[in-house]
C-alpha cells in the first residue's frame, strides 16, 4: 500500500529545491553586481605571466608575478600626494583613485578602496597566518595585501607595492590598456 505521506512530501521537497535555486541565483546576482561595479566588467587578459618579463623591470616582475614584496619606504609613490590615478604597472588597468590614498606610516602606498571591480582577491598563507592578497583583475598581477585596520569610510587598508603601480597625474591621459607582450 503506498504511503500517502511520501506523495505529499515530494511536491514540498520540490518547492524547497526551487527556493534554494532561487536563493543561489540571488546570491550570484549580488556577487556579480558587486564585481561589475558601475555595470562594466573587466575582461581578463589571458597572458602567460612570463611574457611580462619583456616589458617590466626585474623588481616589478618579481612583485607582480612572483608575489615578491618591495622594501618599505623604497617607492617614490609612497609619498605621492597629487590627484590622479594609479594604474597597474603591467597592463595599465586603473586600480586606485588618488582620492582613496592615505598615509598609513607603513612605508607602502596605501589606499582605503580600489576602483570597484578592478582588483580580485585570494587568500595566501605565506606568513603562516592567512592574509588576503589582491591583484589586478585584468592581468592577474599581484599588487599587495588588504587588511581591516584602514581608515573610514571602508576600514580597509590596501597595502600596495609601489613598483606594481604607475601614477598618472590628474589632467594627463590615462595610458591605453596594454595587450599581452608579444
Ligand atoms: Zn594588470
Amino acid at each position: 500500500m503506498p504511503n500517502p505521506a511520501a506523495h505529499e512530501g515530494n511536491p514540498s521537497r520540490r518547492r524547497v529545491l526551487r527556493g534554494l535555486v532561487a536563493g543561489v541565483a540571488t546570491l550570484l546576482g549580488c556577487s556579480s553586481r558587486g564585481e561589475a561595479g558601475d555595470g562594466g566588467t573587466v575582461a581578463k587578459l589571458d597572458c602567460p605571466h612570463e611574457a611580462w618579463r619583456k616589458t617590466l623591470t626585474p623588481a616589478a616582475y618579481a612583485v607582480l608575478f612572483e608575489e615578491d614584496t618591495e622594501r618599505p619606504f623604497s617607492s617614490p609613490l609612497e609619498k605621492e600626494k597629487r590627484a590622479g590615478t594609479y594604474v597597474c604597472a603591467a597592463c595599465a588597468l586603473p586600480l586606485f583613485d588618488a582620492k582613496t590614498k592615505f598615509d598609513s606610516g607603513t612605508g607602502w602606498p596605501s589606499f582605503w578602496a580600489p576602483i570597484e571591480g578592478h582588483v580580485g582577491t585570494s587568500t595566501d598563507f605565506k606568513l603562516i597566518y592567512p592574509r588576503t592578497e589582491y591583484h589586478c583583475a585584468r592581468c592577474g598581477g599581484h599588487q599587495g595585501h588588504v587588511f581591516d585596520d584602514g581608515p573610514k569610510p571602508t576600514g580597509k587598508r590596501y597595502c600596495n607595492n609601489g613598483v606594481a603601480l604607475a601614477f598618472v597625474p590628474a589632467g594627463d591621459a590615462l595610458p591605453e590598456l596594454r595587450a599581452c607582450p608579444a
